[in-house]
């Protein structure tokens, strides 16, 4: 296979998923956990789980999710670990997968196929373009998406950046000090790091006022129409295209 017959081939799984995840949403919704799982005929049950969120009883027909989350994160390790289950089920789909991927790179590929397939199950990329639409890249789309379908505020940010395209930039700082909770998209500063006090995003959370123009990112990234808002103690950034950002 040539370079661009894999990259083509590769492609093209990701629409697959998106497709198979959103046909499934079709049929099951609304997706609420027992109907995320009855849809393939399982039931679920939470558990301590050392190290990971979740993960498929093939015998009991059960999802085990890790006991200590949230309902937004329960939802969507359910969701990832559905998509696990319908990916298995598709011959075509995994014979391609093993074309595309080898070794460790298959492994990523999958894990990363299934959070795809999850975010889009339980957030349409229709909805998502439909409010950016309406609101333009406005950062209160992170919280508000967010709510109206429950799911976590990260899971939000990577549907924004995925829908605004591959330089785009979504991402929440949090904590005092100011620390990124979540990123997605080029020039994304490691989470955890600490936004420095003189930073124009710390300003925006010391006065409240929203930030709309260019932005240096501590990353040295450049977003020249950036838009940053605070709410409750944190700062949200939607940046269309970002320059530098590796
Ligand atoms: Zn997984």
């Amino acid at each position: 296979m040539t370079a661009a017959e894999r990259w083509r081939l590769r492609a093209s799984l990701e629409e697959r998923v998106r497709e198979l995840a959103a046909a499934y949403r079709h049929a099951h919704a609304p997706l609420t956990p027992d109907r995320l799982v009855g849809g393939i005929g399982y039931r679920w049950r939470a558990a301590a789980l050392a190290g990971r969120d979740g993960l498929l009883e093939r015998r009991s027909r059960t999802v085990v999710v890790a006991a200590d989350q949230a309902a937004a994160r329960r939802r969507f390790t359910l969701a990832h670990e559905v998509m696990h289950h319908l990916i298995e089920q598709d011959g075509e789909l995994l014979s391609d997968l093993h074309e595309a991927y080898e070794g460790a790179a298959l492994e990523r590929a999958l894990e990363r196929l299934c959070n795809l397939g999850a975010a889009e199950m339980l957030l349409p990329a229709s909805a998502v373009r439909r409010a950016l639409v309406e609101a333009g890249p406005n950062p209160r789309l992170i919280w508000e998406l967010a709510e109206r379908h429950g799911v976590s505020e990260a899971v939000a940010g990577i549907a924004l950046a995925g829908a605004l395209g591959p330089r785009a930039l979504a991402a929440v700082w949090g904590g005092r000090p100011l620390v990124l909770y979540h990123g997605h998209g080029p020039g994304a500063p490691a989470r955890g790091s600490v936004l420095p006090d003189d930073h124009l995003l710390a300003q925006v959370r010391a006065s409240g006022l929203p930030h709309r123009g260019p932005l240096r990112l501590p990353s040295g990234a450049h977003a020249p129409s950036a838009w940053a808002r605070a709410r409750a103690g944190r700062v949200y950034l939607l940046a269309p295209e970002v320059e530098g950002g590796g």
